[in-house]
């Protein structure tokens, strides 16, 4: 019988609109199945690493298939479960599958789109062509080539079919780099060798050793039975580096491997830590959070989503832990998703004393073998090991087979959404779709639901469980505003700080006890300006003000990296009447260092965390007293929990408030909430200070009364009146070229074609808050959508339209990019 050609549609990690088709050589190293890495051909030259989504016999009609290069795994690295989740994300979102799979893959996974090439060390000798000669003595002289450094040695275009029978012949490798990007770690250890690994054996070799003068091998040999426990017939074994560092020089190790003496092994180890051991149970509940854990899973019972409404320190976490618990008991995976690195550090600290090394870590602040790792730990799906996954948005894409509870904590922020690139996804949103397809429950948490959330639970969607109360019946802390008017007049501000605001800082920290200071900018100062003509200092690139970082003594922008020495005088006018306005968390920090010098003050921002462990540093030393003083931006209004703070100062509140987008109400509500929150959560009752000129707006007074359901209430309304999110869709729509007039013109085609099939359903085109970025000149349209079912048809047919516009040559070098659900 004639086998039938085998054809295989692959993911391609790139923007590619589809899925392309290739041909199954008649050999291959394995068996094809749907989730295996392959490596293709794509255009002229490039080699890419991708994804089979389909395995049929159906050629492709309107091109002609290119066989596959090889494939990668005997077994897939990506279930159906996966695929799926990737494919509702990419029509969800309106983004491409390549575009999914890069953000859901590890790097450890994925390919370089330029493969390298390398010999194999084996190859047999046969007579070469020139250019494969030539090829051979370049990666002999090399090492790893490309396919564009191959294609400059031979100087000739297209080489692929050189390197192809090279592969073919044995004599190249194209995956070499691919198996090895994920290396596992190896140590070297030692075991007794065949000539002393009996009692008898032993005494005989030290009898020799001593015979020959031989000391330091007879140390060498004692520290190992020491260290190895020795007992005979047990299959000692000890690390090399031990010995190393009981003073024995590995020269003398090695010497005793060539006698047999010592036999070398290595062994695979994990990246992971290892020592961690569960050290605690979870604590009992207090019969608030136990009613609260009882409801939950009541009304899990109907729906498969329950929103946790629980005031700040109300022992959420708590909550949590019971149900985690509750989950691995039934042999469960849980994947409890936060919104930001920064939060992490306490969480795995405190769930790895419950749970210990049952609790695996996945997000970008890890390095890539760590986040491969743990990838493979749940592929592996060895019941007991990273069986509860806190991650990041990205930990939404791990293999899991088993998923019984997804928790998404602080589920109203707003950074669960990937802004850039596309996916422009959101993490509570899709783990929402997740946990439907794969049966799982899911719990949101927050002190401050979003507006959306509440809203779902209102209209009975979600269940809804409230705490009220925080643990332990500590009060929420008192919020008093600090009018900046009154100060003003007076004359009483110190620098950026009221009176009031330092005076109680003062009083706090000489108590003992410790303070945040919250302020929603980085840097030193937002804005400089020339006192004789006005003239600002902005980005070269952008429509924005340059921020002046004083360490660094820059002046950057915070939208595209660029950045320059500060100027001394205007450049307009010549004038060196320069002021600052504004002030961000570096001014504060400084001005703390002045007028407080004796206290210990630390900043925590993007500027100073780059690192995973420099969070860890600023978080412990807060933790453990080392520092009175924590100031920072919104990073510290989330989710940590300290024992003994009794004051946070807001120093700025008007800004966020004022912002131009329809949910900064919404945002400042939270943030201020969050970081009040953040005080008086053990000891005795806190006290916020908000500082602001504008002491009669409204918000302030729900923050004053933590009332979220007289802001809920409030916003709604708003948000009804104008039609926007919960009871629209939204979906944002940018393009942007580098010369101002083509994306205007190009925005005007699309507005075209567009207002007549949506009329008031579209907004713009405009140019938005900041209309230059990067040099790209901005052009936005918000779109309306339904959210009945047709909506998500008349996405796509909406960005194909727009598509066709923007094929024309006039605008071939426009960008455009698709935000549905903007936050
Ligand atoms: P939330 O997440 O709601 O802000 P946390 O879970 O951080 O609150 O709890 C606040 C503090 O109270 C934490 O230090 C926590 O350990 C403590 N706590 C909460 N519930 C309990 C409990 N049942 N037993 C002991 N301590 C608790
Ligand atoms: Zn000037
Ligand atoms: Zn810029």
């Amino acid at each position: 019988m004639e086998l039938q050609t085998q054809f295989v549609d692959v993911i391609i990690p790139q923007a590619i609109p589809g899925l392309l088709t290739y041909r199954v050589p008649r050999s291959t190293e394995f068996p094809v199945k749907i989730g295996q890495r392959v490596v293709v051909p794509l255009g002229k030259s490039k080699l890419l690493a991708g994804i089979i989504r389909h395995v049929h016999t159906s050629a492709p009609r309107k091109y002609e298939a290119k066989y596959l290069e090889s494939i990668l795994d005997e077994n897939p690295v990506i279930n159906e479960q996966q695929l799926l989740l990737w494919e509702w994300i990419a029509s969800y979102y309106c983004c491409t599958l390549g575009e999914v799979m890069n953000a859901a893959l590890p790097s450890g996974l994925k390919l370089s789109s330029e493969t390298k090439f390398a010999l194999n060390i084996d190859f047999e000798d046969q007579p070469w062509s020139t250019k494969e000669e030539t090829v051979i003595n370049a990666m002999r002289a090399r090492g790893r080539m490309t396919v564009q450094d191959v294609s400059e040695v031979l100087e000739l275009k297209n080489v692929m079919p050189i390197l192809r029978d090279l592969i073919k012949k044995g004599v190249i490798n194209s995956e070499e780099e691919i198996r090895e990007k994920f290396k596992p770690k190896l140590v070297e250890y030692l075991k007794l060798g065949p000539i002393a690994n009996t009692d008898e054996k032993l005494q005989i070799v030290f009898a020799e050793l001593e015979k020959r003068k031989a000391q330091k091998q007879s140390d060498a040999l004692m520290v190992f039975l020491r260290l190895s426990e020795w007992d005979q017939g047990r299959n000692a074994e000890v690390e090399r580096l031990k010995l190393q560092k009981e003073q024995i020089v590995s020269g003398t190790v090695s010497a005793m491997i060539d006698k047999q003496i010592f036999e070398l092994h290595t062994k695979e180890i994990g990246r992971l830590p290892q020592h961690l051991m569960a050290s605690d149970k979870p604590k009992a509940l207090s019969e608030a959070q136990q009613n609260a854990l009882n409801s939950i899973e009541s009304l899990w019972k109907e729906k498969d989503v329950c929103l946790l409404h629980g005031v700040t320190s109300s022992g959420k976490t708590e909550i949590y832990a019971a149900l985690i618990e509750k989950a691995l008991a039934e042999n469960k995976q849980v994947l409890f998703l936060l919104p930001e690195i920064a939060l992490t550090t306490q969480i795995i600290h405190r769930l790895r004393k419950f749970f210990g090394k049952r609790v695996g870590v996945y997000h970008s602040g890890y390095s890539d073998n760590e986040r491969t790792e743990v990838w493979q730990k749940v592929l592996s799906n060895i019941p007991g090991e990273c069986d509860v996954i806190l991650g990041a948005r990205s930990a939404l894409f791990l293999p899991f087979t088993r998923l019984g509870l997804i928790i998404v904590d602080e589920e109203h922020e707003h950074s669960f959404k990937q802004h850039d690139p596309a996916p422009r996804y959101h993490a509570r949103d899709t783990a929402l779709w997740l946990a439907r397809q794969t049966n799982a429950n899911v719990l949101l948490g927050s002190a401050t639901p979003a507006i959306e959330s509440f809203w779902n639970a209102t209209q009975n969607r979600y269940g809804l469980v409230t705490l009220s109360e925080r643990y332990g019946a500590m009060e929420l802390p008192e919020v008093v505003l600090c009018d900046l008017r009154i100060d003003i007049k007076a004359k009483t501000l110190k620098n950026n700080f009221s009176a009031k605001l330092f005076e109680e800082m003062k009083t706090a920290v000489e108590a003992g006890e410790q303070v945040i200071l919250f302020q929603n900018r980085r840097g030193y100062s937002p804005l400089w300006e020339c006192q004789t003509c006005g003239w600002i200092p902005t980005c070269t690139r952008c429509d924005v003000s340059l921020t002046y970082h004083k360490q660094a003594a820059l002046l950057k922008c915070h939208y595209c990296g660029y950045s320059t020495p500060p100027v001394v005088s205007c450049q307009a006018c010549g004038s060196r009447d320069m002021k600052m306005l504004g002030f961000g968390t570096e001014k504060i920090e400084e001005d703390l260092a002045e007028f407080l010098p004796d206290v210990k003050v630390q900043r925590m921002d993007l500027d100073t965390t780059r690192s995973k462990s420099s969070y860890q540093k600023i978080i412990s030393d807060f933790e453990g007293g080392y520092t009175s003083i924590l100031v920072g931006t919104q990073m510290v209004t989330k989710g940590l929990d300290f024992d003994n703070v009794s004051l946070v100062g807001i120093l700025n509140a008007d800004k966020m408030m004022n912002y131009p987008d329809f949910r900064s109400i919404e945002r400042s509500f939270q943030i201020m909430t969050q970081v009040a929150g953040r005080a008086g959560r053990k000891k005795k009752r806190g006290r916020v200070l908000i500082q602001t000129y504008n002491p009669e707006h409204w918000l302030l007074d729900m923050v004053i009364k933590g009332d979220y359901n007289a802001f809920y209430e409030k916003e709604i309304k708003e948000r009804y009146q104008f039609s926007y999110p919960p009871f629209m869709r939204l979906m944002k729509i940018t393009i942007k070229h580098k010369e101002e007039n083509v994306a205007e013109r190009a925005a005007t085609a699309i507005s075209k074609l567009l207002q007549p099939q949506l009329t008031d359903r579209i907004l713009g085109p405009e140019k938005p808050y900041i209309p230059r970025i990067n040099n790209y000149y901005l052009q936005q349209f918000l779109i309306r959508l339904d959210k009945k079912a047709e909506s998500a048809e008349l996405k796509h047919r909406i960005i194909e339209q727009i598509r066709d516009v923007l094929m024309t040559t006039e605008f071939k070098q426009v960008r455009l990019s698709v935000d549905v659900d903007p936050v």
